[in-house]
């Protein structure tokens, strides 16, 4: 134990909601529907093997490497998003360590304490957990089933004090964590041209966007605010290939301008000098191998088969006692407890029929609606997703008559 006094905000740090689960998970048998963690089943291990070996015949992978990511591998994402409707050359974007990274970057150049940083809510945790570190002023932005309503920021936004505008806005567009919304067209050209009307800039995190379920695929915010605003685009692209490769890669990347770029390469000196060469140089001869677009493939289909197996077990399984939207892509269910439950006495009787899902309030920075939770369906396989519904299905009838 030190006596030297930490800095404040790691007197009392509340770590990652999800990450203290993670106890609960190495319970014999246990079923988690929880993490946002991809099938090892996906994992391309063949393909993965043969890029590690092509990238340790050369010296660059185990040599410093530059801040901004590897050449080769800037090429390849430049590439991979010119495949998403993205316009942009290496130049444009630099590799970081994670998505993660990317976006604590961003927080570190442009965010003293009191800056407003708009955020979707619920929202994916870690950002939370980022903007608190940051002593950024949260502004929640509410969401429906299509994701963040814009209509209703508009109005938030009419109605604040200028000295209180957000710098910042975060949305995950595409597949969102928690709610696995998919922000329509409209609505995605509507918060570009608020963007522009208030003068933030949009922080478009997109790791799940090409997991879809269906061919319904608006442009990414960053394409829109290239038509409409050209070089004023106020949309920051971030992405990653934890979610469509390995998250073990720790491969992400940022496509901003260049004085927005310039600054968090100086950020990135200071954390760490440059994301792995060797994971760089496996994910640019992985991608150059051209086995990436078999594998989201694949990933698509897998995934829908599993999300349709959570949806019907659901439904047949608690029908009226739960509502929730079923998505068309990505990892997640978010549902609502339609009938009053406690819940902790749900979350705790889950655990005692063995499976894990997270509890809502993980998801909001403030004034969390304790009947939600978050479901994964992306780890566990079809026959462990029925039996962890027939399990939820258990607490559930625990949690209402105990
Ligand atoms: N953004 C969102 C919305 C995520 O769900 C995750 C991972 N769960 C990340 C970012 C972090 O991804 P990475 O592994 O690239 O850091």
């Amino acid at each position: 134990m030190t006596h030297i006094p930490f800095a404040t905000n790691f007197v009392e740090p509340a770590g990652s909601p999800i990450r203290e689960l993670f106890p609960y998970l190495s319970r014999p048998g246990m079923i988690s529907l929880a993490g946002g963690y991809p099938s090892p089943s996906l994992f391309d291990t063949e393909g993965l093997q043969e890029a590690a070996a092509r990238a340790l015949s050369g010296p660059g992978a185990l040599q410093y490497g530059a801040t901004e990511g590897l050449p080769a591998l800037r090429e390849a994402l430049a590439l991979l998003c010119g495949a998403r409707g993205i316009t942009c050359s290496p130049a444009d974007l630099i590799v970081t360590t994670g998505s993660q990274q990317a976006f604590d970057l961003l927080l570190r150049i442009f965010i003293a304490p009191g800056d407003t940083v708009c955020v979707e809510t619920p929202a994916y945790p870690a950002a939370i957990q980022a903007l608190r570190l940051a002593d950024a002023q949260i502004l929640s932005a509410p969401v429906d089933e299509q994701g963040l309503d814009v209509e209703a920021l508009a109005e938030r936004l009419q109605r604040l004090p200028v000295a209180q505008r957000p710098k910042l806005l975060y949305t995950v567009p595409s597949f969102s964590n928690p709610c696995g919304t998919l922000l329509p067209a409209a609505r995605r050209e509507a918060l570009v041209r608020l963007a522009l009307e208030y003068g933030f800039l949009i922080v478009e995190d997109d790791p799940y966007g090409e997991l879809a379920f269906t061919d319904e695929r608006p442009a990414s915010l960053y394409a829109v605010g290239q038509r409409i605003a050209a070089e004023a685009n106020p949309v920051l692209y971030l992405s990653s290939l934890s979610k469509t490769v390995a998250p073990g890669l720790r491969i992400g990347w940022m496509i901003a301008p260049a004085d927005v770029l310039r600054r968090c390469v100086v950020a990135k000196q200071t954390m760490d000098l440059c994301t792995s060469p060797l994971a760089q140089q496996i994910a640019a001869e992985y991608l150059g191998a051209g086995r990436y677009p078999a594998g989201v493939e694949r990933a698509c289909a897998e995934y829908k088969k599993r999300m349709l197996a959570l949806s019907s077990g659901l439904r047949a399984g608690l029908g009226s006692n739960i509502a929730f939207v079923q998505p068309q892509g990505g990892m997640f269910i978010w549902a609502r407890v339609a009938v009053p439950v406690d819940a902790k006495r749900l979350f705790e009787a889950a655990v005692q029929c063995g499976v894990l899902y997270v509890p809502g309030a993980a998801f909001y920075p403030e004034n969390p609606d304790l009947g939600t939770l978050r479901l994964s369906y992306a780890a566990p396989d079809v026959e462990q997703i029925r039996e962890g519904v027939a399990r939820l299905t258990k607490a559930f009838d625990q949690a209402s008559t105990s």
